[in-house]
């Protein structure tokens, strides 16, 4: 009793409150390789030096990519999965198994005043974007997912697909009909803008590959959404996705998966580089799942040079890898269902 008595008691008090209220919210970089699993990841590796950002990652975990009823995953399933902490059907966005919608990671994060926003290689209404803020039975209802977009409270967006805005089949202008954002069509543009909202649209439709000289870079794209969000007071959880690494898997096309994992792969080093000098930065880096089936099976190490082959068109259900860097990086090893990211997050930002 004469201790807790004493202020020396009271001074320590003191002194863990203030630092309960200095700490600082966390701010999340989570990069998704659509397709991409330990072989593409390798493949990147050996054609680059025997290096990627990979390394400098402190945790790693694997996750299980299943969706509800199928073992093979599609972008939908798994990126709803992440998103929203739930397995749910193939092709389904933002619902669970019984069609009923379920709150995702970035509406959370609105709700406790951070600032969102996405970036993808693809249209902006792809599938993996799409679980960060859309609700749809069918991933392929683009102009339904359009309009939720509009509707959502993302800040900032960066990617393709701007025909399902403007030319509908129900001949609506979701573009002049949406007074809460500023739309661009160049980073120059988007850099210049001060709006508190922007939605920047790489293409009309799909993206360029990168083979086909897609400009800006990812991590150009990156680097100019941390200059927005890093100025303002609030916290941030940015979704970057390397979207067409799958797609030079399904083309079983070694160049075009390693084009767009080089693109993926200096995005990556650009938000390590970022979280070094920013010390509450959580990146998470994973896959949606494997595409391709992809083998590795000869080269000449000296020449970057690797022999590959294919055995599949489609996905695959091996185990995807989860890189994690800064503040929480540990609760990311091990191995758990891809549900669990998203529980993973939920903890690390405090939001229970
Ligand atoms: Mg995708
Ligand atoms: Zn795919």
């Amino acid at each position: 009793m004469y201790y807790s008595k004493s202020p020396i008691y009271f001074l320590f008090f003191f002194i863990s409150i203030a630092n309960l209220l200095a700490q600082k919210p966390i701010n999340v970089i989570f990069f998704i390789g659509d397709g991409t699993g330990l072989p593409q990841i390798s493949a990147g590796n050996y054609v680059n030096d025997n290096h990627t950002a990979f390394e400098d990652f402190q945790y790693i975990g694997l996750s299980k990519t299943h969706s509800y009823d199928n073992l093979v995953t599609d972008s939908a399933a798994s990126g709803t999965a992440m998103s929203s902490g739930m397995k749910t059907h193939n092709r389904v966005i933002g619902l669970d198994e019984n069609k009923n919608p379920i709150p995702n990671i970035l509406e959370l994060c609105q709700s406790n005043g951070y600032k969102t926003a996405l970036i993808a290689t693809s249209t902006i209404l792809h599938a993996t974007p799409a679980s960060f803020f859309a609700k749809v039975s069918s991933r392929y209802k683009y102009e339904e997912i359009a309009f939720q977009l509009t509707k959502s409270e993302v800040d900032y967006f960066m990617g393709g697909g701007k025909k399902y805005f403007t030319s509908r089949k129900d001949n609506r202008n979701l573009l002049l009909e949406d007074n809460t954002r500023t739309y661009v069509s160049s980073i120059g543009e988007f850099e210049k803008s001060s709006a508190e909202k922007i939605g920047y649209f790489t293409a009309n439709d799909d993206p360029k590959t990168i083979l086909e000289g897609r400009n800006p870079s990812l991590s150009k794209m990156l680097l100019a959404t941390l200059e927005k969000v890093a100025l303002q007071d609030s916290p941030f959880f940015i979704m970057v996705e390397g979207s067409q690494i799958d797609w030079g898997g399904h083309d079983n096309d070694i160049d075009y998966v390693l084009s767009e994992f080089k693109d993926f792969n200096e995005s990556i080093q650009a938000a390590l580089d970022f979280a070094k000098k920013n010390k509450n930065t959580l990146i998470v880096v994973t896959g949606d799942h494997e595409t391709g089936g992809l083998a590795i099976s000869g080269g000449e190490m000296e020449n970057n040079k690797i022999k590959t082959v294919f055995s599949t068109t489609g996905h695959t259900a091996i185990m995807i890898p989860v890189f994690s860097y800064g503040p929480h990086s540990e609760e990311f090893k091990g191995i758990y269902d891809n549900t669990q990211i998203f529980h993973k997050f939920k903890k690390s930002l405090a939001f229970d």
